[in-house]
């Protein structure tokens, strides 16, 4: 007989370990006790040799789906002679910093039950285990107790406190645990607050299938919900949204309904399936029956599968495929409060679809691609948040506000970077105060007490101004594109210096001015700008980028000079000649006219130059439909210069856009065009960093920035690379755009302050 003492960490509590861990010993007759301790779980075992080891063995073999061990510590101990196995109480510790689940999709065996007619769950909403249901939403505060979640006003009734209190049960401590007896439920109102009487689900399946649009409350917030086939109802939702163009989510019934819509591969079916169920980027079939109004001027679908027994259920009846888009009004973060929602939403829902389990922290679907064969993170949140991004080193307490755009922060503690969900745009009041309940709600469940803060250089992002606002703590200001290219570095684990390319719309220069097409040299701590995309104006400042036809006429004056008003191209055709004439006064007059360097705005201009489009409804339209339209199977490239002698050295466009104009005036098509200007951007990029090589013996390259969301570009890039020689890091794990910095903000500021 043997006795052995096991301390295990990692995120392995509130997720059903201990259950798992008194199953399985009583499976090979282990006596001995399990607890949960502030640095995870310790087990004391004991059982005959071959027991022992086979009880080892399967705890990493078989842990439970969100189990993340990170460390398993064995040590021999004398033979206590035990008699039974335990789940003895946790011990009560004054730091009970412990690592928090995510929100998890309905598991298998809740699902069975939800449809078992003879189960007492059977069609109930709020089914969960301890393996799935709400976690990151309802946790008020810690420890992850019950009463310290939204689910605290539902006392449980005999059934579900046997289940909950029987360690051999699946429920034991299933915090959320709840049948119709005792738990949430739904109710049903009409846009003026009339309850609707009858089956909720049945009645809403009924208007679904009318064409209305309902309000549903779900696990991090409000969806509008309308059924994805009518093109009339998901236009007038479109409408009510305020809404022209921006694709809406889909939710299909399972893959097999996916299948119907959209082409899928291996690896895009098993991200679908995760239980992490993000909204995967699919190509959309040209014969799918999905309202063309749903993705407008797109060949994708963004789709994802239900993940709550409610969605389960709502996609149960007729319809196979629901829209399922955020629940708010343009630009405002997802509603997630009952009331607020009735308030918000009520001009657009013509019904609403409550339940009384109330959201904690709002937390919206996130949004991912396979991107050669590996899953590709776009919006990081529900599913994944708050679990942490584990990194080589620890780092001192720091909080990171982000950017302006798809900002997250990120909080720091020991080796893990916690990045908070998507909070969205920072441009308004709602926003913002959904930015500041985040950070105070994740520095009292981590236990952090930030020593400095972190932000971006851009004087007017309000997540800026609020760091400023903090008085008594070291604040340092983080270069956008350095962030950029660190939070790559360390979510791919490398330090040291390497080639960081940093393509995107906006970010604030060293010099003032707006950067965006950068390549440099970087560390986790400093970096020197080597080569960049030559200055352009942007006449009318930030209305260049809602009109790309203003960046194609720089361009083509740039390019040509005055001779590219004679052009003859659609271009030119379309023209306000007086409009542009005012603004080519404001560029020579330095009036509200910054420069800038991004490359988001050269792939604005080419969208414009070939007719794509002049105007964007949402940031990066332009780009995405220009990339849309590329022919894959084009081999020329167009010819551009970089000047080498110059420091940092200035890439020049201009032959490209002349190239550009030439192919119109011969009629080549936009397809082929667009094909040949991504192979230049990628030349472009292969041959700067061939130039840096040669100067700065650099070998490793970093792939970052919201241009890297075009994965026709990337992989091109990356392929290109790697033919000369180059290690190329991209992202997997943190998005490449604005969503993505925060990371690197931390990092950077842990080693300018504290790394001596
Ligand atoms: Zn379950
Ligand atoms: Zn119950």
């Amino acid at each position: 007989m043997k006795r052995t003492e096991i301390n295990i960490t990692g995120i392995v509590q509130g997720i059903g370990f201990r259950p798992f861990i008194y199953n399985l010993a009583r499976r090979y007759s282990i006596r001995g006790w399990v607890l949960n301790n502030e640095k995870g779980v310790l087990i004391d075992a004991e059982g005959e040799d071959g027991n022992l080891d086979l009880f080892l063995k399967d705890i990493s073999r078989l842990a439970p789906p969100l189990a993340r061990i990170e460390t398993f510590d064995v040590r021999c101990l004398v033979p206590l002679n035990y008699t039974t196995f335990e789940i003895r109480k946790s011990e009560e510790v004054q730091d009970k910093f412990v690592l928090i689940s995510p929100d998890v999709a309905t598991c298998d065996q809740c699902l069975t039950e939800l449809f078992s007619p003879q189960n007492f769950r059977y069609r109930y909403p709020f089914i969960n285990c301890t393996l799935c249901g709400p976690r990151f939403t309802i946790i008020q505060d810690i420890p992850y107790d019950r009463h310290k979640t939204t689910m605290a006003p539902f006392k449980m009734c005999p059934v579900c406190q046997k289940e909950y209190e029987d360690p051999s049960d699946r429920r034991f401590h299933a915090q959320p645990n709840a049948c119709s007896a005792c738990g949430p439920s739904l109710c049903l109102k009409d846009r003026d607050g009339k309850e609707v009487f009858g089956d909720p689900i049945e009645k809403t399946l009924d208007l679904l299938a009318k064409g209305e649009i309902v309000a549903i409350k779900g696990l991090g917030g409000f969806h509008l919900a309308c059924d994805a086939k009518n093109q009339e109802a998901v236009s007038s939702l479109r409408s009510r949204k305020f809404r022209e163009d921006k694709p809406f989510a889909v939710m299909c019934r399972n893959i097999e309904a996916v299948k119907e819509h959209c082409e899928i591969n291996k690896e895009e079916e098993k991200l679908l399936l995760s239980v992490e169920r993000p909204i995967v980027i699919l190509r959309r079939k040209e014969d799918s029956s999905i309202a063309h109004a749903v993705a407008p001027y797109q060949d994708t679908l963004g789709v994802m599968l239900p993940y709550s027994p409610l969605h389960h259920l709502l996609l149960d009846g007729l319809i196979k495929a629901l829209v399922m888009t955020s629940g708010n009004v343009s630009d405002e973060p997802i509603s997630y409060k009952n009331e607020e929602a009735f308030h918000r939403l009520s001009r657009i829902a013509d019904y609403f679809l409550f339940h009384n389990r109330e959201i904690h922290m709002r937390c919206d679907d996130s949004v991912t691609r396979i991107i050669e064969g590996k899953p590709y993170i776009l919006r990081r949140s529900r599913g994944y948040v708050p679990f942490p991004i584990k990194l080589s080193f620890p780092l001192e307490m720091i909080l990171a506000c982000g950017g302006e755009l798809k900002n997250t922060f990120c909080l720091t503690r020991g080796q893990y970077a916690f990045m908070s969900h998507h909070i969205g745009d920072l441009e308004n009041l709602e926003t913002l105060t959904s930015f500041e309940e985040g950070t105070e709600h994740f520095k009292k469940l981590f236990y952090i007490e930030p020593k400095a803060v972190a932000y971006d250089l851009h004087p007017d992002y309000l997540s800026t101004q609020y760091a400023l606002s903090i008085q008594d703590l070291p604040r340092i200001g983080v270069q956008h594109h350095h962030a950029h290219i660190v939070s790559a570095m360390v979510e791919n684990g490398i330090e040291g210096d390497v080639i960081g390319v940093a393509l995107d719309g906006t970010g604030f220069g060293l010099d003032g001015t707006i950067w965006g097409g950068e390549f440099i040299k970087a560390n986790l701590k400093d970096f020197d700008r080597l080569a960049h995309l030559k200055k352009v104006p942007m006449p009318g400042g930030f209305m260049s980028i809602k009109e790309p036809w203003r960046m194609a006429m720089v361009y083509l004056l740039d390019a040509f000079g005055d001779e590219a008003a004679q052009l003859r191209i659609d271009l030119i055709r379309r023209i306000d000649f007086q409009k542009w004439d005012i603004l080519k006064r404001a560029i020579e007059k330095k009036i509200n006219t910054p420069w800038t360097s991004s490359m988001g705005r050269l792939f604005d201009a080419a969208s414009s130059l070939l007719s794509i489009r002049d105007e964007v409804h949402y940031e990066g339209q332009a780009a995405i439909e220009l990339e849309m339209i590329a022919d894959y199977g084009v081999k020329e490239e167009y010819p551009f210069h970089i000047h080498g002698d110059e420091k940092p050295m200035v890439i020049n466009p201009a032959e490209m856009i002349r190239g550009m104009v030439h192919n119109l005036i011969d009629g080549a098509p936009s397809s082929k065009i667009s094909g040949k200007f991504h192979r230049t951007i990628a030349r472009i990029i292969i041959e700067t960093c061939e130039a840096i090589r040669c100067k700065e013996s650099l070998n490793r390259v970093v792939l970052s920035g919201g241009v890297f969301q075009n994965i026709h570009l990337l992989s091109l890039v990356a392929k290109g690379l790697k033919r000369s020689g180059f290690d190329v890091y991209t992202h997997h794990h943190v998005p490449p755009n604005d969503g993505g910095i925060s990371l690197g903000q931390a990092v950077i500021a842990h080693m300018r302050l504290f790394h001596v």
